[in-house]
């Protein structure tokens, strides 16, 4: 990619909520207006990434003003940044975790239906994080043993999981959540839907931090899920990138 790649696509964006923020149309943007860390600006910028998607440009500034958001965007249209960016920068530096007040453990939580899906968020993760020193997790069968151990599973502080290995941790007691901070679903028509509902319904009750902040990202979302989603969701801000509204 070179300087003269046009941005992505443009897409009609809508917005459904209460005082909704501002969207912002460059990465610049949201580091003057958010105060948003240097390094993950210049490890987009390392990626090729030159210009914010529409759902990038109207979910961060909603995400960075610590409010709950539905997202519903087209497929290929960025959603994964849209919430790692704003997620990343809330958490601040992974030494602001020793200063804490509330204490330790694991403060970011991203949900996704399918191990490949957990390993793409988590590699996407990976370069966001790149120069800073940030303790990510893949959930998986090798990292819960290792998690098992408090004092490690203490310094985490982003997991990325499917819910069903993420509930097994639980309820063995390998895994606390009351510090979690940001819960991200992902794909999130898959992750409301029957079969994952309950699992997800007992993650998110685990998650007892007072002002945890809650996103859902589908690429649709038909009504019965958005209902359950929203009722998920405090003072949520909606947003619909593409033709799909109603
Ligand atoms: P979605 O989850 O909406 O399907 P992804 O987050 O998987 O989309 O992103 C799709 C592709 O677009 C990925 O290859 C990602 O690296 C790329 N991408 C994301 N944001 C941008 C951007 N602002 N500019 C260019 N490419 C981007
Ligand atoms: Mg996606």
């Amino acid at each position: 990619q070179d300087e003269e790649d046009p941005p992505m696509p443009r897409h009609r964006v809508t917005t459904k909520g209460t005082n909704v923020p501002e969207h912002a149309e460059t990465f610049q943007a949201f580091q003057e207006q958010y105060n948003m860390s240097p390094v993950l600006l210049s490890n987009l910028k390392q990626s090729g990434y030159k210009h914010p998607t529409g759902i990038q440009s109207y979910g961060i500034p909603i995400l960075m003003e610590s409010r709950d958001l539905a997202a519903i965007s087209p497929t290929g249209t960025g959603k994964t940044l849209s919430y790692l960016l704003p997620v990343m920068s809330l958490l601040g530096s992974p030494s602001s975790r020793a200063k804490d007040e509330h204490g330790t453990g694991v403060r970011a939580l991203i949900l996704a239906p399918t191990r490949e899906l957990a390993h793409q968020i988590h590699n996407e993760c990976l370069k966001l994080a790149q120069g800073r020193k940030w303790r990510i997790t893949l959930f998986s069968k090798a990292t819960a043993s290792t998690l098992a151990d408090k004092s490690v599973r203490d310094k985490v502080d982003i997991v990325i999981s499917t819910p069903l290995r993420l509930v097994s941790a639980l309820q063995a007691g390998h895994l606390e959540l009351h510090n979690v901070r940001h819960v991200v679903l992902d794909e999130a028509d898959r992750m409301l839907d029957t079969e994952f509902l309950p699992q997800v319904q007992e993650i998110i009750s685990a998650c007892t931090y007072p002002r945890v902040q809650k996103a859902v990202f589908s690429a649709t979302l038909p009504a019965g899920v958005e209902k359950v989603a929203m009722s998920m969701l405090k003072d949520p801000i909606r947003v619909v990138v593409g033709l799909k509204d109603t």
